[in-house]
């Protein structure tokens, strides 16, 4: 089997070109060709020789991420791409343009299986995780289209990021070496449904990323309703696996809560919230939550929404509602790829 070259670490390529007999400046190239100049073919790597990239091509595969979809938001200018990786599953990564410079959201799985009752990802099951190189293919392959520099990423595509942690971990270093796009950890946020114990082992790498927790219910019965993965870590762990992560890496936590009209959004579900927060040094965003077909779920009114924030923020709960984007493309995690997947079954399955 032929290895995966974009995946390894800058290091770990010298390590690999030692071995292969080539001097550790072979490495250097070409992890520049793969990780700065974003090449997708050892034959654009014109400053190695032609043997040398003979030999590269038999020993080692750059896998391929390419679009197959964009759809561009009238509303936003939000970008929603449809990439397609080597075994033919499809994965899909959103790009938000912001003053303060082009943010893309990345998945970290094809599927995912923490099954939280909101989200379209998680209907179908975890079909497999993503490599390092898929998941940083996203990001050079949407710079590559655009042709403008990425400054932010946030694992909140598709996949529970934590439940890759090897390949995630791998990733950030890929994306934040000073040899490759170099973007600053601190650019970097990673949003967990709250696997604890992947949780204190990313508080020990002591990185300077962003964790961002998935709460959604404020008392663990609540949480439970929505989240299956709370009947395996009470919420009472997670927050505590919080404060550690706050703690080791002084960098503070982002909580995520998207409003379910009637089912998270009353006054105790406020009161509860505030118990929670306030003692925390910590920011909250709420996310008005994206209706899939699939299930019931529906927004409380913009009102409603406002009501709950300025509850909290009258409490000094550094609070804000999150900016909707692309609501007319598919917006919410994983419409896109299931709503393409379909239609191609569908295709496949027609006389
Ligand atoms: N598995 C990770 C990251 C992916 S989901 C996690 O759970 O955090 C990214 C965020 O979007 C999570 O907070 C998730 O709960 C939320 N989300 C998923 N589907 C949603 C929907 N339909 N509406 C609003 N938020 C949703």
């Amino acid at each position: 089997m032929k290895k995966d070259i974009r995946s390894y670490t800058y290091e770990e390529l010298q390590e690999e070109m030692k071995a292969f007999g080539e001097k550790s400046f072979r490495a250097k190239q070409i992890y520049e060709w793969l990780h700065v100049k974003l090449a997708d073919s050892f034959s654009e790597m014109t400053n190695l020789s032609l043997t040398l990239r003979n030999r590269l091509e038999e020993e080692y595969v750059i896998f391929p991420v390419a679009m197959v979809k964009r759809q561009q938001s009238s509303l936003d200018g939000t970008n929603k791409f449809l990439f397609q990786l080597y075994d033919g599953n499809l994965v899909e990564s959103v790009l938000m343009r912001y003053k303060h410079g082009n943010s893309v959201c990345i998945s970290s799985q094809v599927g995912c299986r923490m099954g939280c009752r909101f989200c379209a990802s998680t209907l179908d099951g975890l079909e497999r995780n993503l490599s390092p190189a898929e998941m940083v293919g996203q990001i050079y392959e949407i710079q590559k289209i655009i042709g403008e520099r990425i400054s932010n990423v946030v694992v909140m595509g598709t996949g529970e990021p934590l439940d890759n942690y090897n390949n995630l971990l791998k990733f950030i270093r890929l994306l934040t070496d000073e040899h490759g796009l170099n973007i600053s950890q601190r650019n970097v946020t990673v949003s967990t449904c709250g696997i604890v114990p992947k949780m204190y082992d990313l508080a020990n790498e002591h990185l300077q990323i962003t964790l961002a927790l998935s709460l959604h219910g404020s008392t663990q019965e609540k949480r439970k309703k929505l989240m299956p993965v709370a009947n395996k870590y009470h919420l009472d762990e997670v927050l505590k696996a919080c404060d550690d992560y706050f703690k080791e890496t002084g960098r503070r936590i982002t909580f995520e809560y998207s409003l379910v009209e009637g089912v998270n959004d009353n006054e105790e579900d406020a009161r509860e919230l505030i118990r929670i927060l306030k003692e925390r040094n910590c920011h909250l965003n709420l996310i008005p939550v994206n209706p899939i077909k699939e299930r019931d779920f529906k927004q409380p009114s913009r009102k409603s929404a406002l009501n709950f924030k300025n509850k909290l923020e009258k409490n000094g709960i550094n609070v804000t509602i999150r900016r909707e984007m692309g609501a007319d493309i598919d917006g919410a995690c994983g419409q896109l790829r299931r709503r393409v997947s379909t239609t191609l079954q569908q295709e496949r399955r027609k006389p």
